[in-house]
């Protein structure tokens, strides 16, 4: 493992109302690496062609093998989340909260990009060893629900003017899939600076390309995670008009709670989505608000991970 487990910390991201997300039993197709740490694992499942993608950064719960390498078997329930917090410790399979990088549903099957240099913990282990036709569950927006299944953040204006994007490696899937989502929507994207932050800069991946597009790619070599991401929020372009006094931010724990703040619904403007270690996502935000001066409702921020915790409290 590269880090211990600490205690477990938070609540779980907010996936929208119980029957929006439904259980999914699927099985690995196959595994491609995308660079040194990025896995791609695409699976498949006879429902998967009922599954659904409402947001670029759609976000999915992964249920993983257990302690004993049992396979998840949850029954297909509408309250399966009540039914996992019912389990005794022992019997509850891990669950982790990843992106759906890519859904084709013709085909039955999605992609899951798990940021994996090591084994962290059952998420990133099982990925790293996961073989052909293994199985497992995963909680995903069910094509037959009426409205929008929530479980996205990335909400720009209708038209907007200015895009800022700040990732880390576990965010990276969700750059690349809301990058091909402006790509795919207009012949010319907005004005977008994306800064990603990795280990090394043989982690770079492929992403769109269009003019106005800056992607600034930032190699830690060696520095602790998330420094090179918040010396660029000090000099992330921010236009005149997103900014006004600087707002001194609630302090919350990033321990104790998961880091999670939407930008206002608006028509037009600028906009900035942040994603990453919940500290380090946490000090970009105070960086942009409390020193820059931007406007609060122009950002969306969500801690991914925090570093030396496990993201689910137990019930038990
Ligand atoms: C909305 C959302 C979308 C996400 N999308 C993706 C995605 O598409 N791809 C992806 O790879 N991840 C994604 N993540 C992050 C992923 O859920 C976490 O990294 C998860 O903790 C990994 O689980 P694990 O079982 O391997 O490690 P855990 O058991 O959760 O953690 C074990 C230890 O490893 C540490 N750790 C966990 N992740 C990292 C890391 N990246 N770097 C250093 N230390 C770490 C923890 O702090 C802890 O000390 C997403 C998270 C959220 C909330």
């Amino acid at each position: 493992m590269c880090h211990g487990g600490g205690s477990p910390f938070a609540l779980e991201p907010d996936l929208g109302p119980a029957p929006a997300y439904r259980l999914f039993d699927v099985r690995v197709r196959q595994k491609v690496a995308l660079s040194p740490s990025l896995l791609r694992i695409t699976f498949h499942g006879e429902e998967v062609s009922r599954m659904r993608l409402d947001g670029a950064d759609q976000r999915i719960r992964i249920f993983f093998p257990d302690a004993f390498g049992r396979a998840p078997a949850l029954p297909h329930v509408t309250d399966w989340l009540q039914v996992w917090r019912d389990l005794p410790a022992s019997e509850r399979p891990p669950q982790r909260t990843f992106t759906l990088r890519a859904l084709r549903r013709e085909a039955g099957e999605f992609d899951v990009d798990f940021f994996a240099p090591c084994e962290f913990g059952p998420a990133t282990t099982w990925a790293r060893l996961a073989a052909r036709e293994e199985g497992l569950q995963v909680a995903a927006p069910d094509g037959a629900f009426d409205g929008d299944c929530q479980g996205h953040e990335w909400r720009p204006p209708a038209t907007p003017e200015r895009l800022l994007l700040v990732a880390d490696q576990t965010a990276l899937p969700a750059v690349a899939a809301i990058l091909e989502d402006l790509a795919a929507q207009q012949d010319l994207p907005p004005p977008t600076e994306v800064f990603v932050e990795m280990a090394d800069m043989s982690d770079r991946i492929d992403l769109p390309a269009w003019c106005g597009l800056r992607v600034i790619w930032l190699a830690r070599k060696g520095a602790p995670c998330g420094v090179r991401l918040i010396e660029a929020a000090h000099r992330a372009e921010l236009p005149p008009s997103a900014c006004g006094a600087p707002e001194p931010m609630p302090d919350i724990d990033a321990d104790a709670t998961l880091l999670w703040d939407r930008a206002s619904p608006r028509e037009a403007g600028f906009y900035a989505w942040i994603a990453g270690e919940a500290g380090v996502v946490k000090e970009i935000r105070r960086v942009l608000v409390s020193e820059r001066g931007l406007q609060r409702a122009a950002l969306t921020a969500t801690g991914y991970w925090r570093l030396g915790r496990t993201p689910f409290d137990d019930p038990d």
